[in-house]
């Protein structure tokens, strides 16, 4: 005999009259005067079985001994439910199978928490995945994840990209966090680090003719994990040769419509808007925009040059938001805690109440050009920042997401993709005043901007771009450099002496050195995607066991201290950090 016939959420009136073996977890177990009502769950959904003591003795007293999450396999004749006992709700609800032979496959001991149980503790939940697993929308999660992939897959192929796998151990690959370290027992003291993105192999592949390159690549990075990071997570990876930028935003636009398709959800329109990294940083303050909601921030610096406030006239930058409240004295202290935290100095602000009355502190300096200038509909709040250009656009930018949330603001039946363009090729270390690279050392700067001042890149544009899903950064690329010198030019720039990057990316050199094809890419982070195709506020949702925000697995309680004798071969001594808690 075959362990079950259908699914538990196959089952329907066709169905009755024939005898059935269905098999699953009991969801819920109900006793009635002698009868017992089990409903029989899988990943397809429930049916009920019902235990007639007349009919079937033995398997009434199995049915007794069932308890919430045992596995059991029943066997019976399917028929329609009383009129009054059908469940219109439940696709089964017009049937139920009275139970024949019912076997327990396997018990379950207490549960932690019940499945439909909610809010329970997250890392309740992870210590016993296999249980939060067995949920609707856990299942509903990994199976519209397995879809997604599955339709970028087809589509990649059919757009003739090759699936090709590169090491997860190599030396550092710079996309700007921490490496992860593996020691290495033929090899003492020596570490590789794993990959924090294929992006060098990728190149090469280039080099090497591939000509189109993707994987479903793995990735490690040391960072602190959020709502939208994880030490390891996956990217559609891809790399194409002889292409320009728009070549790429096409092949991933494909990507990106054919699995939003293929889960059924509407699909952007193409192609997705674009909007350059300066319109991105004045209007929202920061490159991954939440367009969802408006609120945008507007410039006031042009108007407050005469100020009599002198905080605005001697400000580099003054910039506002207008708020669709009337803010309370409190409520404004707390939006400037908040500034402050933020980095701002204070957050001036002029209240427009619901009769059109302005309250504010700083009106009394505005002239009246200034004042007609920040009029606003009565109920508003009109908030300022005032300093540098790059701490007024974070500080508006970071309110404006606060309000947007606090307000209710944010459309979440929108579902905005746009690209975000023209970024700086460098950046500047606010610390040490060494540039360095915004997106990775190996973006190719703007054509007719090959050459700079090495001391002084300011203002050289980088042919990168980035995904924005609902403000959240969904993936990068750009156009690679290929010619050699102007790999080295940008390494210098960054202060990577000749040795230095020799000694690290001698290969890369060489590889540019030996015909290297004009080329470019993309990776775009799965979970991500996921995650907003699932409606998931975090990508812990959709990851079968990821890590909590320290940093550990609470489920196999990794990472784990390893005992003397392995470290000793791998070259390595152990420093236990004072306070240490050792498990
Ligand atoms: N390697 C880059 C990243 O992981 C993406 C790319 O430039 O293709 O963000």
């Amino acid at each position: 005999m075959s362990w079950r016939d259908l699914y538990c959420g196959e089952l329907r009136s066709d169905h009755i009259g024939k005898r059935m073996t269905v098999a699953g977890w009991v969801d819920t177990r109900r006793d009635h005067g002698g009868l017992v009502f089990i409903d029989l769950r899988d990943h397809t959904g429930k049916l009920q079985l019902v235990v007639n003591p007349e009919r079937a003795a033995e398997a009434k007293d199995a049915a007794h001994e069932l308890r919430n999450e045992f596995v059991v396999q029943a066997e019976g004749e399917v028929v329609a439910r009383a009129p009054d006992a059908v469940n219109p709700n439940l696709p089964t609800g017009e049937v139920e199978i009275q139970v024949d032979t019912l076997r327990i496959l396997s018990r379950s001991t207490p549960l932690p928490f019940q499945l439909d149980e909610e809010n329970v503790d997250e890392t309740l939940r992870l210590r016993y995945r296999w249980l939060d697993m067995r949920r609707d929308k856990m299942q509903h999660n990994f199976r519209v994840q397995h879809t997604a992939i599955a339709a970028i897959r087809r589509r990649m192929d059919e757009l003739g990209f090759v699936d090709v796998w590169t090491p997860s151990m190599t030396r550092g690959t710079p996309e700007g966090a921490r490496d992860f370290l593996v020691p290495v027992r033929l090899q003492p003291g020596k570490f590789f680090a794993l990959a924090q993105s294929p992006q060098l192999f990728k190149q090469l592949c280039m080099v090497g003719g591939i000509d189109r390159y993707y994987q479903i690549a793995t990735c490690w990075r040391d960072e602190d994990l959020r709502a939208d990071r994880q030490f390891e997570f996956r990217q559609l990876d891809l790399e194409m040769a002889f292409v320009e930028r728009d070549d790429v935003l096409d092949v991933m636009e494909q990507a990106v419509v054919a699995a939003v398709e293929a889960v059924g959800d509407e699909a952007p329109k193409r192609p997705f808007e674009r909007i350059s990294f300066d319109e991105a940083m004045a209007k929202y303050g920061n490159d991954r925009p939440d367009r969802r909601f408006g609120m945008e921030i507007q410039d006031a610096t042009a108007v407050t040059r005469n100020s009599e406030f002198g905080v605005f006239k001697n400000a580099p930058a003054v910039r506002y938001v207008v708020a669709p409240k009337a803010f309370s004295r409190a409520e404004l202290g707390r939006l400037e805690d908040l500034a402050k935290e933020w980095g701002a100095k204070g957050l001036a602000y002029i209240v427009v109440d619901e009769s059109g009355e302005v309250r504010s502190p700083i009106a009394k300096f505005l002239s009246e050009q200034e004042l007609a200038a920040f009029s606003a509909d009565p109920g508003s709040t009109l908030l300022f920042g005032a300093g540098d250009e790059a701490a007024v656009a974070r500080v508006l930018g970071l309110l404006r997401l606060h309000l947007g949330r606090e307000l209710d603001l944010i459309d979440t039946e929108l579902n905005d993709f746009h690209w975000v363009l023209d970024f700086p090729l460098f950046a500047q270390d606010e610390e040490t005043g060494q540039w360095t690279f915004l997106h990775h050392p190996f973006t190719a700067p703007m054509p007719g901007q090959e050459t700079w001042d090495e001391s002084n890149p300011e203002g050289v544009r980088g042919q990168h771009y980035d995904l924005i899903q609902n403000g959240w950064e969904l993936g990068s690329g750009s156009i690679r450099i290929h010619d050699v010198e102007l790999q080295k030019r940008v390494f210098r720039t960054m202060g990577l002496g000749e040795e230095e990057a020799q000694s690290k990316f001698g290969f890369l050199l060489e590889a540019l050195a030996m015909g290297a094809p004009p080329h470019g890419g993309f990776a775009m982070g799965i979970e991500r995607f996921v995650a907003q195709l699932a409606d998931e506020p975090d990508i812990r949702q959709v990851i079968a066991f990821p890590k909590v925000s320290s940093g550990a697995d609470p489920l196999t309680g990794a990472p784990t201290p390893m005992p003397n004798e392995v470290l000793r071969e791998l070259g390595i001594t152990a420093i236990a950090p004072e306070n240490s808690s050792s498990r």
